[in-house]
């Protein structure tokens, strides 16, 4: 990262958990998260206020691993990010790999869910990333840019100052495979110039992440590259105190 950018490290637990573990992970992690770095837990949905009452005081943030789309209203099964905001949450995430893959969210739809959280003062963290076919087929910066035109088409450059973008490669969710801190590097900094493409100072502002099989021994590598400002963490959230350590690497 750059000194500009305050580093954000987030952990999505995804659908893994209890109430216990929620009490255990978001207390250990309360009391021992380093001030300089922007912490945010992503429990799902029916651990958040329990989360939330835990970290009262503290400046670890709470957010959520999706939203609808739609405001309210009868859609039985969803939440809104409106019901996020009363729970307390500040973020979001949108179109994760998981959402596009194993729940057909499209670019389309992502933009809409952007939009939406947006729309209920929550900040998205919108994010990105190419397959391993699209990896070996060399298409992984033409897949990440579309990614994020479908967005910028419907919200525009400058919603981009209130949203923060994860480069998370397909191939290394959950694999053990990480990318090189070069290579997570190089997509980094092909996002940040797309951006720059449009709005220069949004861009420089704009925290990017890196996800995929960060744990505690690769971060400090990975958070050393100009242009990664952070990270998403997985499976290493899981465990208090492996992101913890990856939390005092950022
Ligand atoms: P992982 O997941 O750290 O378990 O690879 C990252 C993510 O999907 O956000």
């Amino acid at each position: 990262t750059t000194t500009s950018r305050r580093p954000l490290v987030a952990g999505n637990w995804k659908m893994n958990g209890s109430a216990a573990l929620a009490a255990s992970l978001s207390q250990a992690v309360r009391a021992a998260a380093p001030a300089q770095v922007e912490v945010l837990l992503c429990p799902p949905f029916p651990y958040l206020a329990q989360v939330q009452a835990a970290l009262v005081g503290s400046g670890v943030q709470l957010g959520a691993q999706d939203l609808a789309v739609a405001q309210d209203g009868a859609f039985t099964g969803e939440v809104s990010g409106a019901m996020l905001r009363d729970v307390g949450c500040g973020y979001v995430l949108v179109g994760h790999s998981e959402r596009r893959t194993l729940y057909g969210e499209t670019d389309a739809v992502v933009a809409e869910k952007f939009a939406a959280a947006q729309a209920q003062g929550l900040r998205p963290i919108l994010c990105v990333g190419e397959t391993l076919d699209e990896h070996e087929a060399g298409e992984a910066e033409a897949v990440v840019r579309r990614q994020l035109d479908a967005v910028l088409n419907k919200v525009g450059i400058a919603a981009f100052a209130d949203a923060v973008v994860a480069y998370e490669p397909v191939w290394a969710i959950g694999t053990g495979l990480t990318a090189t801190p070069a290579q997570a590097q190089t997509l980094h900094a092909v996002i940040r110039a797309h951006l720059a493409d449009q709005d220069a100072s949004v861009a420089a502002a704009v925290r990017l992440l890196y996800g995929g099989s960060v744990k505690a021994d690769n971060a400090a590598s990975l958070l050393a590259e100009k242009d990664i400002d952070g990270g998403l963490i997985g499976g290493a959230s899981l465990d208090a105190d492996s992101f913890l350590a990856i939390c005092q690497a950022a």
